[in-house]
């Protein structure tokens, strides 16, 4: 199977670059937060695509059980089908072993010619982190980083936290629109049996719904171990 095999096709004309955002995440579900912030990333550094890619068995988070990988990918797929310049990508699902970014992204520098850019986006929560994740020096040498803000986290700390870490990080900083909501928010909203509807799209409130995903009847049913990334 070529390394390139079921990720978008990018970097054909040697004439020009392209660039290749990857947002990272557990996708516990996806969200309208996740969704303008990769639309705002990609308009504001002229992204070709961004690849949306749920961790398989992300490295944190182990405190609590994340919901079944393919449920998160279909979730994923959904959430992100009607964007032209969005793609879901399998590659962190079908890995074994838990999930690191930095292997992700080496696996992407290996798919693509020079002429193909990575950019790792990441909230201002995720960012501040990003420094004791595994390998934290090898994904700064594989892609630049793009920290988004985030409401109720600070991007001025991550920035600090970032430059003191010394490990040589190409990050761009940018504002997007402030949606104050998590999938946390979100699974404490339909185990309590309300509203997910203009928290993320109807597609993705119709599958949660359908396969009956973080209700009280979800607490018992399928479950892998852990939640989120890396440290
Ligand atoms: P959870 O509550 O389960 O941690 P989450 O909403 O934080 O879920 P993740 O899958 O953990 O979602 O996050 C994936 C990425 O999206 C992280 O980089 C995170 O910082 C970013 N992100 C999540 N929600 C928002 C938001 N509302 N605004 C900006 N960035 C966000
Ligand atoms: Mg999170």
């Amino acid at each position: 199977m070529s390394a390139r095999e079921g990720l978008p096709r990018l970097g054909d004309d040697p004439a020009r670059t392209y660039r290749l955002g990857v947002m990272g995440g557990t996708f516990d579900p996806i969200h309208n937060g996740h969704l303008v912030a990769a639309e705002q990333v990609a308009g504001d550094l002229d992204l070709d695509v961004v690849l949306f890619m749920p961790a398989g068995s992300p490295a944190f988070k182990q405190d609590r059980p994340v919901s079944a990988a393919e449920d998160r990918f279909a979730m994923t797929l959904l959430a992100t089908a009607d964007n032209p310049v969005f793609e879901a990508s399998r590659l962190e699902v079908e890995r074994p072993g838990v999930t690191y970014t930095a292997d992700t992204l080496e696996e992407l520098r290996a798919a693509y010619p020079d002429n193909v850019e990575l950019f790792f986006v990441t909230g201002a929560d995720a960012i501040i982190d990003i420094v004791h994740w595994h390998d934290a020096a090898r994904i700064a040498s594989l892609a630049t980083l793009v920290g988004v803000t985030r409401p109720g986290y600070d991007l001025e700390r991550a920035r600090r936290a970032i430059e003191a870490s010394g490990l040589g990080f190409q990050v761009f900083y940018l504002e997007v629109p402030a949606l104050a909501i998590s999938s946390s928010y979100l699974r404490r909203r339909r185990a309590a049996g309300q509203s997910l509807r203009y928290l993320t799209p109807d597609s993705v409130v119709g599958y949660i719904e359908k396969r009956g995903l973080y209700g009280w009847e979800a607490v018992a049913g399928e479950a892998v171990g852990g939640q989120g990334r890396e440290s």
